[in-house]
C-alpha cells in the first residue's frame, strides 16, 4: 500500500472512530487485512504487522462479567448483561408447564444426588404467584415430605411471609436443586449445573412479578453476581424482565438471629413492591 492510500485510509478510520462507527474502527494495518484487494485486483502483499490493542473505548465487556448498575435513585438495580448470558430463556415456550417440567424430571438420575435422596422436591405453591422464592436445596424434612421449606428454616420463612401480610399459599417456593445433598452439604457445581435448567424453566413458566433468592447459591445460580449476599441483599435486580431480590437464607438467620431485623426489612420492601398492605 502506498503512503497516499495509507493516509487516506487512516483518515477514514479516524473519522469513523470519531463518529463511533465500529466497523471501521480498526487500525489501517489491520483494516487492510479485511478490506478487499486494491483495484489492481492483486491481493495486498504487505507483511502483517503486529497490531497493538486498540486503547479506544467500546470494548464489549466479557459475557461473564456483566455490569450491574443502578438505574434509579430508589435503589433499583438494572442488570446490563448481554443476550445469551443465561443458559435457558426466561420466557418459557408456550407449550411448557409446571406439569411438563415435573414429567421431564421423571425419576431423575442425572446426578449423584439421586443415589441419596428419598424423593424429588420439585416445588409447591400458587402457579399464578406474584412472588416466587428460590432456595438452595431440600434438607432432611423436605426430603422426607417431598415439599420445600417445611423444616425449621421453612417455619421461619412462613413467619416472615406472614409478618408482611402475605400467605404461604399465595406464593410459590422451589429450590435450585431438587434433591437433598447428603448431610445437607452445600450443593456442588456439577449438581447445580445439572439441575438448574429445571428451575429456569419453572421461573419461565411462572413469570412472577418478583423473584426472591434465598441465600448466595440461589442468587448466583440465577444471576452471575460475585458480590457477597450481605452486600447485595435487599436490592432489586432485573432477571429477564422479572424483578429479583436476594436476601439471606432463613437458615442463616436461625444461626445468626441478630440479622432477623435485616431480613424483615427485605420482606417489607418486597411486600411494598407488590403493593401488599402489611399487618396493622
Ligand atoms: N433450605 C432450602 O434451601 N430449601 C429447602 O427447601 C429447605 C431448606
Amino acid at each position: 500500500m502506498n503512503d497516499a492510500l495509507r493516509h487516506k485510509l487512516q483518515a477514514w478510520v479516524d473519522f469513523s472512530r470519531d463518529m463511533e462507527i465500529d466497523l471501521l474502527s480498526r487500525r489501517v494495518g489491520e483494516a487492510s487485512e479485511s478490506l478487499p484487494a486494491a483495484s489492481s485486483g492483486k491481493a495486498i502483499q504487505e507483511p502483517k504487522k503486529p497490531v497493538a490493542a486498540d486503547p479506544v473505548k467500546r470494548q464489549p465487556p466479557p459475557a461473564t462479567e456483566p455490569v450491574i448498575h443502578p438505574v434509579s435513585p430508589s435503589g433499583f438495580l438494572g442488570f446490563a448483561g448481554s443476550p445469551g448470558l443465561f443458559d435457558e430463556p426466561a420466557v418459557a415456550p408456550q407449550a411448557d408447564s409446571l406439569e411438563r417440567i415435573r414429567e421431564d424430571l421423571g425419576d431423575c438420575q442425572r446426578c449423584k444426588l439421586s443415589a441419596h435422596r428419598t424423593q424429588i422436591v420439585f416445588g409447591t405453591g400458587n402457579p399464578n404467584a406474584e412472588l416466587v422464592f428460590v432456595g438452595e436445596a431440600p434438607g432432611a424434612d423436605e426430603d422426607e415430605q417431598g415439599l420445600p421449606f417445611v423444616g425449621r428454616a421453612g417455619k421461619l420463612l412462613n413467619r416472615l411471609i406472614d409478618s408482611v401480610g402475605m400467605r404461604r399459599e399465595d406464593v410459590y417456593i422451589c429450590n435450585i436443586i431438587k434433591c437433598r445433598p447428603p448431610g445437607n452439604r452445600t450443593p456442588e457445581k456439577d449438581e447445580i449445573d445439572t439441575c438448574k435448567p429445571f428451575v429456569f424453566r419453572q421461573i419461565g413458566v411462572l413469570r412472577p412479578r418478583l423473584l426472591c433468592c434465598l441465600g448466595a447459591p440461589a442468587l448466583r445460580t440465577m444471576l452471575p453476581i460475585k458480590e457477597g449476599i450481605t452486600k447485595v441483599r435487599g436490592r432489586f435486580f432485573d432477571y429477564h424482565g422479572i424483578q429479583l431480590m436476594p436476601t439471606f437464607h432463613p437458615a442463616y438467620i436461625l444461626r445468626n438471629p441478630r440479622e432477623e431485623g435485616t431480613i424483615r426489612r427485605d420482606f417489607i420492601a418486597m411486600a411494598e413492591f407488590l403493593g401488599v398492605r402489611g399487618k396493622e
